[in-house]
């Protein structure tokens, strides 16, 4: 009987999600002007089409992938040039990271780092490493963390048989919510983060008219999906913490993030006959 209840529940969805996709007739065209979530007609060739970059390639175990082209690259393995230590202003004399950089990754020394850019919407990427050879336990083991502004802490933490609280561990929004999985490599091998995020939309009233969103996949498994935060906040500079512990760091880089139509690449000339 239950099951019989479930089946019509789901018929009675499916039936009602067929009814929402199909077009309307007469539907007038879409003012391209006017303040409208969908500007064009389905299957519309006036549409402008997305921009076209190169999508890189991706991270091995032994060497970091290449960004994707019109990805802003926060560290390459070279230099720190785009982050300064935290506490100092970007201009200060003293305001030079004193990470320890050798063989295309940094290594957390002497202080946390903030990147000089702010973003906004944004998908992020950071490959950490913490210590091989394994000192501490609980929350001293590999201790560090990428800040994203009033999304918070997404923790980096040396999780592989090292038990702590949920909300502390390894790619935790640390103090609100632990990973889905636990999803962690162990000591010495590189790790990844990918993480979207989106600022609340906010009305021309100043209203939130939809919450902070952030996405994080660790080792490219998904552990926070579409994390609501509210209240109303802006950009951001990209913090690293120094939580006393050599983590390593490389390949770390930001795509901006844009609405529908707003990057575009030219459609190719029409064939001449
Ligand atoms: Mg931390």
């Amino acid at each position: 009987m239950r099951r019989a209840a479930v089946v019509a529940a789901l018929f009675a969805a499916a039936t009602l999600t067929v009814f929402a996709q199909e077009p309307k007739k007469d539907e007038p065209k879409k003012d391209p002007e006017k303040k409208d979530p969908v500007k064009y007609k389905s299957n519309d060739r006036t549409r402008p089409r997305p921009k076209v970059i190169d999508p890189g390639t991706t991270s091995t175990a032994d060497a970091p992938g290449k960004p994707p082209s019109d990805a802003v690259i926060l560290f390459d393995g070279k230099d720190l040039s785009e982050w300064y230590r935290s506490g100092k202003k970007p201009d200060d004399a003293d305001a030079v990271p004193t990470w320890k950089i050798e063989n295309g990754y940094a290594e957390l020394k002497g202080g946390g780092i903030n990147s000089k850019q702010k973003f906004g919407n944004a998908q992020l990427h950071l490959e950490w490493a913490t210590p091989k050879e394994v000192k501490g336990n609980d929350q001293g083991r590999g201790n560090s963390g990428l800040y994203i502004g009033n999304f918070g802490e997404v923790q980096i933490l040396d999780s592989f048989e090292n038990d702590t609280y949920p909300d502390g561990q390894a790619s935790a929004l640390y103090g609100k919510f632990p990973p889905l999985v636990n999803a962690s490599r162990k000591p010495g091998e590189w790790q990844t983060y990918d993480i979207i995020a989106h600022l609340p939309k906010v009305d021309d009233a100043g209203k939130v008219t939809r919450p902070g969103i952030i996405t994080v996949l660790h080792n490219g498994v998904v552990v926070h999906h579409a994390v609501e935060f509210g209240g109303k906040f802006g950009e951001y500079q990209l913090h690293i913490q120094d939580h006393g512990n050599p983590v390593r760091f490389r390949n770390i880089w930001v795509r901006k993030l844009f609405d529908y139509d707003v990057e575009s690449t030219p459609p190719p000339e029409p064939k001449k006959k």
